[in-house]
C-alpha cells in the first residue's frame, strides 16, 4: 500500500500549505492603480513589508478549495457528534436568509426602515413562546453559552430584586454539559455538583439534600446529556420553587423534544434555545450560533434590552420598556439576524405538526441506532429507549487494548466524523452518538455496518489495525494534547516546517 506519495498528494486530495507558504506579497489577482498624491500617514508610514501572502485568482481559489476539501461537512455525509445536532440545513433557509431585506442591513439604520426585519423577530419570538410555552424570550444572545449567561445574569437579577442576593449556590449535575458549571461561575455563583446515579438520572432525593437558603438555581439538560429524560423534572422545579429558587433548563437538547413538550409546563424558569441545533442553522466551523433564551413570567422583567415594543403600527427597538428592569444587554445590537431568519423559516416550513415530526424522528433514528448497536456494544443505559441520542461507552473494548479513541480514529477511515468522545463525562470513555432526523434509514445503516465491522475487528483482536488508525486521512494522528496546550495561535515567516505527521 502506498502510504508516501512525492507531491504529497493523495489520490484526487491536494496536499496544501498555508498561504503564506506558498504566495509572495508581490503577487496579486488585482491590478490596482499606483497611490495618487503625497503620503499624508507622516511618522506612521511603515518601515518593513507587511509580509502579506499574495496569489493570483486560480491559486487563491484552489487554495480555499483545497482547504474546503479537507473538511468533514453535514453535506458530505452523516455527522453523529453526540450533543450537536448535525442536522441537514435546509436550502430554504439560505435563500430567505440571502433576501436584500433581511441580508443587507446596517444594525444602525433608522427603525423605520427595518420594520420587516423587526416583524421577523417577533415572528420568531412568537414561534419560540409558543412552542416552549413561556412568556418572554430574549434573542440577542449568540449561543448555546451565552443563552445560558443570560438566563444566569436573569436570575441574578431576579434575586437581588428581592433582596436575596446572598444565594450564591447552583447545583448542576455531573453529567452536565461544561458550559453549565462555566457559566454559573462567570455568572458569579459557586456551583455545587449533583453526583450521578446509575441510572443516568437526577434524582429529586439528591437534589433536596442539596437544597437551602443560599441555593440560587439548579440548571438541569432535559432530555439529558445521556440521551435520557428527567421523568422527575416536574417534582425537582417544584422543589426547587419551594426552596426560593429557580430552574434554569439547559434547552440544546430541546431538538427531542418540540413540539411534544412545553418546557413551561415543567416549571422551567429559563431555557436557551440553539437556533444551530434544533431549528437547522449551520454550526460548526466557528460559523455564527444564536442562543435566544425563554423566560418565565417571574425573570421576564429581567430579560437583556432591546426590547421589540409594538406602537401602533410600526415596531421599535427600546432600550427601556414598560415595567421591565433589564439587567443590561449581551451584545453590540440586536443578535444574530442571519440566523433567525433560517430559524423562522425553518419553523414555518415545517408548522407545528412537521416540528413535532423532528422530534418523534430523531427520537426514532436514535433508537434504531441503539438497537441494532447495542449486542455489538456496551450501552450502559441501553435497557429502556433512549431519547434523541444513544450512549455507549468503552467497558466491551477496552478490555481487549482498544479505547474510545481508537474507534473514533477509525471512524474517520471510513469518512465518517467521530461521535462525541468522553463525554458525558459520568460514564467511561464516553461514545455519544446523534443521527438527527434528517437521517435517512439507509444511512443509519450504512454507518450501523461500519460500527459493527469495527466491533468485529475488536474481537478479532485486531489491536494494531486500531492503533495505527486513521491511514486514510491527510493527517493522521494528531498530538491534540500538545495543540491544546501549546496553541500555534501567530505565524511567522520562518515557522514553516511541514505539519507534524505521526510516523508512518
Ligand atoms: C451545545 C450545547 C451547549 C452549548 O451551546 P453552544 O452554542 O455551543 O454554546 C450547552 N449545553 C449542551 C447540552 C449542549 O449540547
Amino acid at each position: 500500500m502506498i502510504t508516501q506519495t512525492t507531491s504529497g498528494n493523495r489520490g484526487l486530495l491536494q496536499a496544501e500549505p498555508l498561504i503564506f507558504e506558498t504566495g509572495s506579497a508581490e503577487t496579486t489577482g488585482v491590478d490596482l492603480p499606483a497611490p495618487k498624491g503625497e503620503n499624508r500617514l507622516g511618522a506612521l508610514t511603515r518601515k518593513a513589508p507587511l509580509d502579506l501572502p499574495g496569489l493570483s485568482e486560480p491559486e487563491t481559489m484552489r487554495h480555499f478549495v483545497r482547504l474546503s476539501q479537507k473538511n468533514y461537512a453535514i453535506d458530505l455525509g452523516l455527522f453523529p457528534l453526540g450533543s450537536c445536532t448535525m442536522k441537514h440545513n435546509p436550502r430554504l433557509n439560505e435563500r430567505a436568509a440571502r433576501f436584500e431585506g433581511f441580508a443587507d442591513l446596517h444594525p444602525l439604520q433608522p427603525t423605520s426602515t427595518i420594520q420587516g426585519a423587526l416583524a421577523l423577530m417577533d415572528e420568531l419570538a412568537h414561534w419560540l413562546c409558543t412552542l416552549t410555552g413561556m412568556p418572554a424570550v430574549a434573542l440577542s444572545p449568540k449561543a448555546g453559552a451565552h443563552g445560558e449567561f443570560a438566563g444566569m445574569l436573569a436570575i441574578k437579577a431576579a434575586l437581588e430584586a428581592k433582596g436575596e442576593g446572598h444565594r450564591k449556590r447552583v447545583l448542576v449535575p455531573s453529567s452536565a454539559h461544561g458550559t453549565n458549571p462555566a457559566t454559573a461561575a462567570a455568572a458569579g455563583f459557586t456551583v455545587d455538583e449533583i453526583p450521578a446515579r446509575d441510572d443516568g438520572r437526577v434524582h429529586l432525593d439528591d437534589v433536596k439534600a442539596k437544597l437551602g437558603p443560599d441555593v440560587a438555581a439548579i440548571m438541569i439538560t432535559n432530555p439529558n446529556t445521556c440521551g435520557l429524560f428527567e421523568p422527575e423534572i416536574k417534582n425537582i422545579a417544584d422543589a426547587i420553587h419551594a426552596a426560593g429558587a429557580y430552574f434554569y433548563c439547559d434547552g440544546a437538547n430541546y431538538n427531542a423534544i418540540v413540539g411534544k413538550v412545553r418546557p413551561g409546563d415543567l416549571g422551567v424558569d429559563a431555557m436557551h434555545i440553539n437556533l444551530h441545533k434544533t431549528f437547522s442553522t449551520p454550526h460548526g466551523g466557528g460559523g455564527p450560533g444564536a442562543g435566544p433564551t425563554v423566560l418565565s413570567a417571574a425573570l421576564a422583567p429581567f430579560a437583556p434590552v432591546p426590547h421589540i415594543v409594538l406602537r401602533g403600527e410600526k415596531r421599535e427597538l427600546r432600550e427601556h420598556a414598560e415595567g421591565t428592569q433589564a439587567f443590561g444587554r449581551m451584545c453590540a445590537f440586536h443578535g444574530q439576524m442571519g440566523m433567525f431568519t433560517r430559524a423562522l423559516t425553518y419553523m414555518m416550513s415545517h408548522g407545528s405538526d412537521g416540528l413535532r415530526q423532528v422530534a418523534e424522528d430523531a427520537v426514532l433514528n436514535a433508537n434504531y441506532l441503539l438497537a441494532r448497536l447495542k449486542p455489538h456494544f456496551s450501552a450502559p443505559f441501553g435497557d429502556g429507549p433512549c431519547m434523541h441520542e444513544v450512549l455507549l461507552d468503552d467497558s466491551s473494548i477496552k478490555p481487549k487494548g482498544v479505547e474510545t479513541i481508537d474507534m473514533a480514529k477509525a471512524l474517520l477511515d471510513e469518512g465518517y466524523h467521530p461521535f462525541t468522545t468522553y463525554f458525558p463525562l459520568v460514564v467511561h470513555g464516553a461514545m455519544l452518538i446523534e443521527p438527527t432526523e434528517t437521517e435517512p434509514k439507509r444511512e443509519l445503516d450504512r454507518f450501523a455496518d461500519v460500527m459493527i465491522a469495527l466491533a468485529e475487528r475488536v474481537n478479532a483482536g485486531e489491536v494494531e489495525f486500531f492503533k495505527q488508525a486513521p491511514t486514510l486521512t491527510p493527517m493522521r494522528r494528531l498530538d491534540d494534547t500538545r495543540a491544546a496546550r501549546q496553541p500555534k495561535l501567530r505565524w511567522r515567516r520562518g515557522d514553516n516546517q511541514a505539519p507534524a505527521q505521526a510516523a508512518e
